[in-house]
């Protein structure tokens, strides 16, 4: 697998997970339940483990969502981060019950004395600080400046006030709606710090513009070797988020994973290609080897794409072929032909774990 990092950033650890450094690139999701209510933020929390989030965040707007993080971790086994906003009783309170990294801009906190007491608690339990600036709270002493100017400044200024208060547990993130803002903002942060970058698009609307504004700048970034945690920002359920970070690192070949390819069809289609390739991206969800199948609809291109892919299928005029590393094995009716497939993608996924 590649990291495309070439410069080498501090690490923070965010519970059992390492950020920066030389830690793998994680996903990040962020929960939409009340957290106070214990039992469907512990819900959801579980469904986006099992999708592949690394770290959740969750909103954490008052004394009684922070205290709440205490139960919801009896019950989840990834890293909590406590989403905080001005209250710095909110935060100490977080990190006492559990949190395992606290999102807080200690620019909007009130006093260096509040700051001073939220670093001496994060000392004590040894939990790093994330700062930076969005779009949409840009310091209003940076207003003047050109946006992207702006964004570094402003989380510049939240950098300072925690080395100032003798804190460097530190992880950046610079947001913009805007796809070539983030792009540039990231740049110019990351040539000037070295400390981790949470990189992400944010408010970056629903499934469709999500996936192409993340995917282009978070794309662009990576290639780039800039960002060390990753959150794909998308209007409605979570689950979306961590499934397009999953396939975005598969795809930039940051981590092992599944490659479906399949045709866009045409009169030559031979069946549903669709059907068979929604089939079996589900089937493959949960597989993180590196294996590629290809659906096709005919064998125009068959012959050429299963040379690239490790089993597949393609329709011909008496039913549908199936190729398994580089060769047609045989012709089927539908029902076997995925029947076969499925048997030859657990064999490859067999062999890639190493199984007997
Ligand atoms: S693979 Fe065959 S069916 Fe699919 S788009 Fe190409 S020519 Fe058409």
């Amino acid at each position: 697998m590649k990291d495309y990092r070439k410069k080498l950033k501090r690490d923070v650890r965010v519970g059992k997970i390492g950020i920066g450094g030389n830690f793998p690139i994680s996903i990040q999701s962020m929960t939409n339940t009340d957290t106070r209510d214990v039992s469907a933020t512990v819900n959801q929390i579980i469904k986006l483990e099992e999708a592949g989030c690394e770290i959740v965040r969750v909103s954490t707007p008052d004394i009684e969502s922070a205290k709440a993080i205490k139960a919801i971790k009896e019950h989840v086994n990834i890293p909590i981060v406590a989403d905080i906003h001005f209250d710095y009783k909110i935060a100490i309170e977080a990190i006492k019950n559990g949190a395992d990294k606290v999102r807080l801009n200690p620019g909007n906190i009130g006093s260096a004395e509040k700051v001073l007491e939220v670093v001496k608690v994060a000392k004590e339990y040894c939990v790093p600080i994330r700062v930076g600036a969005n779009s949409g709270s840009i310091n209003k002493k940076y207003e003047h400046l050109p946006k992207i100017d702006a964004l570094v400044e402003s989380a510049l200024d939240e950098v300072r006030i925690l080395e100032k208060a003798g804190f460097c547990d530190i992880v950046i993130s610079l947001k913009s709606s805007d796809v070539l803002e983030t792009v540039q903002a990231n740049r110019k942060i990351h040539a000037l710090v070295d400390y981790p970058l949470h990189i992400g698009v944010t408010e970056a609307g629903t499934l469709y513009n999500s996936l192409i504004k993340s995917s282009s700048a978070l794309g662009t970034l990576l290639l780039e070797g800039i960002g060390d945690t990753i959150r794909i920002s998308i209007a409605g359920d979570p689950i979306n988020e961590v499934i397009t970070a999953k396939k975005l690192l598969t795809f930039l070949k940051i981590r092992k994973g599944v490659d479906v390819v399949a045709c866009p069809t045409c009169a030559r289609t031979n069946f549903d290609v669709e059907e068979v390739a929604l089939e079996v991206e589900k089937f493959l969800s949960n597989i993180e080897e590196d294996i590629t199948v290809s659906v096709l609809g005919c064998v125009v291109n068959g012959v050429g794409e299963a040379k690239d892919s490790d089993v597949g299928i393609a329709g011909v005029k008496d039913g549908i072929a199936v190729f398994y590393k580089g060769e047609i094995i045989g012709t089927y009716q539908k029902e076997k032909a995925f029947e076969i497939l499925k048997e030859k993608i657990e064999l490859i996924i067999k062999e890639r774990r190493g199984d007997k």
